[in-house]
C-alpha cells in the first residue's frame, strides 16, 4: 500500500491551496487525488453547433478537474467576511482575511499581474443605496476573469506538479479510519495517509453525506437560493460596474420582508447554462479580453430559503424548481421583463424585436409559471428598487432567464481547527458548507496546511 504523509481529496480551488502551502513549506508527502482530468483536458462538448446543450457526460468538465468548479468561473475573488462563506466563524475574521489576502497575492504573481482590484471603501454608491433603502456590501473584489483564472491555474499546476502527487480520473470511491491515519480507495488501489483533507466541492455533496452517515460524522442541513439572472444593457448598470465592478446590493422586500442580493455580476459578460446533477439552471461569465466583452451585463438576483423541520431537503427543493423550468422550457427560460409584468409568455418574436439581444439561446417563457410567488414578488420589487440606482434596469426589454439556483452542501460539524471528530480528518471548502466562494475556500484550504505545519512544529 502506498503511504503519504498527506492525501487531499479533490484539486478545487480548496485542495489546491492546501497543497501549495504544503509543497512550499513542508516536506510531507502529499497525494491530491481528483475525479475530473487535468486543466488542459477539461473541455465542455457544448460548442453551440453540433452540440448545443448538455449532454450529461459521466464526469462533467465545468465542474470537475484540476481548479474545481472556479476553473471556468470568471474568477471574482472577493476578499471580504461579509459573503462568501462563514470561514470567519471558525477562524476568526482577521485571519480568514489575512489568508483571502494571502492567496491574492499568489494569484497575481502567477498570471493575475495587471488585473484589477476594486474596492467598496469610501464608494459614493454606499449613500445612494442607502436613500433607496438598499444596501452595499463592503468587499474587496480582483476580477481575474475567466481567461486569467485559467492561466494562474496553469501556473500553479506546473509549480506543484513535481511536489505533489496527482491522480486525476481518479475519483476517491472509500475512506475509511485506520490506525494512525487513513486509508482511501481510488480505482481499485488502496492508499494510506496519516493526514486527510476533504475538498470535494458541490459536486463531491452526495459523496461526502454518505462518509458523514458512515463515520458518523454530525452534519446540519443547509439552505437554497432561488432567483433569475438579469442581463440588461452595459450602459445601465456601467456607472456601478466601473467603479466597483462587482457590487453585492441586499433589498429587504416591503411585502414580507424577505431578502433579496444581487449576486455574480459580469460587465459585458455573457450568461451561460450550468449543469447540476443533469439539470440545468443559469450562470453567468465575463472575459478580460476586450475581444472577447459584449455589450451586456447579466447578475443574478437571488432570494435565500431557509427551512424548518421536518423538511431538510433544501437542495432537492431548489432541484425540483430547477426541473420544473428544465419541464417547461426543455433548459433555460427567458422572459423579458415587461412579458412578466403583463403577465404573459415571452416569444421568439417579442424577444426578437426587444432591444436586448440575449447571450445565450434559452426557450422564451413564462418564468411565473416556475418560481414561487413569494419569490417572484421580491425579484419585481427588486429590479424596481434598482431602477432607482440604476434607471432602465426595470426596462421592459431586460431578460430575466431562470432559474438561477445555488446550492448549499451540508454544513459538517468541524472545530476550529476545520477538523472533524477524527482526529487528522479535515474538511474544507465548499464540500463542508462552510464556504461557497473562491477566496474563502482558498483560504480553508491554506489554514488547514497550516494547522499541519504546527503539529510538525
Ligand atoms: C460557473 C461558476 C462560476 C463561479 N464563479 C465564481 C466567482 O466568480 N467567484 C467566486 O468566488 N466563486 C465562484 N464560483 C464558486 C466557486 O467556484 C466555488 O466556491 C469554489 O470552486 C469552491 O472550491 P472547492 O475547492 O471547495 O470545491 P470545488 O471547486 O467544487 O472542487 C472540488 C473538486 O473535488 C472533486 N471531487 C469531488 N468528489 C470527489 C471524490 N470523491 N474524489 C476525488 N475528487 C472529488 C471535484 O471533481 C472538484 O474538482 C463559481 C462556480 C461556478 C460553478
Amino acid at each position: 500500500m502506498k503511504k503519504f504523509d498527506v492525501i487531499i481529496i479533490g484539486a478545487g480551488p480548496g485542495g489546491i491551496f492546501s497543497a501549495y502551502e504544503l509543497a512550499k513549506k513542508s516536506t510531507f508527502s502529499v497525494a491530491v487525488f481528483e475525479t475530473g482530468h487535468r486543466l488542459e483536458k477539461r473541455v465542455c462538448p457544448i460548442d453551440g453547433d453540433k452540440v448545443k446543450s448538455c449532454i450529461n457526460c459521466p464526469v462533467c468538465s465545468i465542474m470537475n478537474g484540476f481548479g474545481g468548479a472556479g476553473a471556468f468561473s470568471d474568477g471574482k475573488y472577493n476578499i471580504t467576511n461579509d459573503f462568501g462563506g462563514s470561514l470567519h466563524e471558525y477562524i476568526g475574521r482577521g485571519t480568514a482575511l489575512e489568508l483571502m489576502r494571502y492567496v491574492d497575492e499568489i494569484n497575481v504573481s502567477h498570471g493575475g499581474d495587471g488585473t484589477k482590484m476594486y474596492s467598496t471603501a469610501g464608494s459614493s454608491l454606499k449613500k445612494i443605496c442607502m436613500q433607496n433603502k438598499l444596501t452595499l456590501l463592503s468587499a474587496s473584489v480582483r476580477h481575474l476573469g475567466t481567461d486569467i483564472n485559467y492561466k494562474v491555474l496553469g501556473n500553479l499546476y506546473e509549480e506543484l506538479k513535481d511536489a505533489v502527487e496527482f491522480h486525476f480520473d481518479s475519483p476517491v470511491e472509500e475512506l475509511s479510519v485506520a490506525e494512525d491515519g487513513f486509508t482511501v480507495t481510488s480505482r481499485g488501489e488502496t492508499y494510506f495517509a496519516k493526514k486527510c483533507i476533504v475538498s470535494v466541492g458541490r459536486s463531491g455533496s452526495s459523496w461526502l453525506e454518505e462518509l458523514c452517515k458512515k463515520l458518523e460524522i454530525p452534519t446540519n442541513s443547509n439552505r437554497v437560493d432561488l432567483g433569475v439572472r438579469v442581463e440588461l444593457p452595459a450602459e445601465i448598470f456601467a456607472h456601478i460596474t466601473n467603479e466597483l465592478y462587482e457590487s453585492k446590493i441586499v433589498y429587504r422586500t416591503e411585502k414580507f420582508e424577505d431578502h433579496v442580493r444581487t449576486f455574480c455580476m459580469n460587465p459585458n459578460g455573457i450568461v451561460v447554462n450550468e449543469n447540476t446533477n443533469g439539470i440545468i439552471t443559469v450562470n453567468g461569465h465575463s472575459f478580460e479580453d476586450p475581444e472577447r466583452k459584449t455589450e451586456n451585463t447579466n447578475f443574478a438576483l437571488l432570494v435565500a430559503k431557509h427551512f424548518s423541520l421536518p423538511f431538510k431537503d433544501s437542495n432537492g427543493y431548489g432541484e425540483s424548481i430547477a426541473r420544473l423550468s428544465n419541464m417547461l422550457g426543455g433548459g433555460v427560460i427567458v422572459q423579458r421583463f415587461g412579458d412578466l409584468e403583463r403577465g404573459r409568455r415571452s416569444t421568439e418574436k417579442r424577444i426578437a424585436e426587444g432591444t436586448v439581444r440575449p447571450t445565450l439561446s434559452a426557450t422564451p417563457g413564462d418564468l411565473s409559471l416556475v418560481l414561487p410567488k413569494r419569490i417572484l414578488d421580491g425579484i419585481i420589487e427588486m429590479i424596481y428598487a434598482l431602477d432607482k440606482i440604476a434607471p432602465g434596469t426595470a426596462n421592459d426589454d431586460t431578460l430575466l432567464y431562470g432559474v438561477e439556483v445555488k446550492f448549499y452542501n451540508m454544513e459538517v460539524q468541524v472545530d476550529e481547527h476545520l477538523e472533524t471528530r477524527y482526529k487528522g480528518l479535515y474538511v474544507i471548502g465548499d464540500g463542508g458548507g462552510v464556504t461557497h466562494s473562491l477566496s474563502h475556500a482558498s483560504a480553508s484550504g491554506v489554514f488547514v496546511a497550516r494547522e499541519l505545519l504546527k503539529e510538525n512544529a
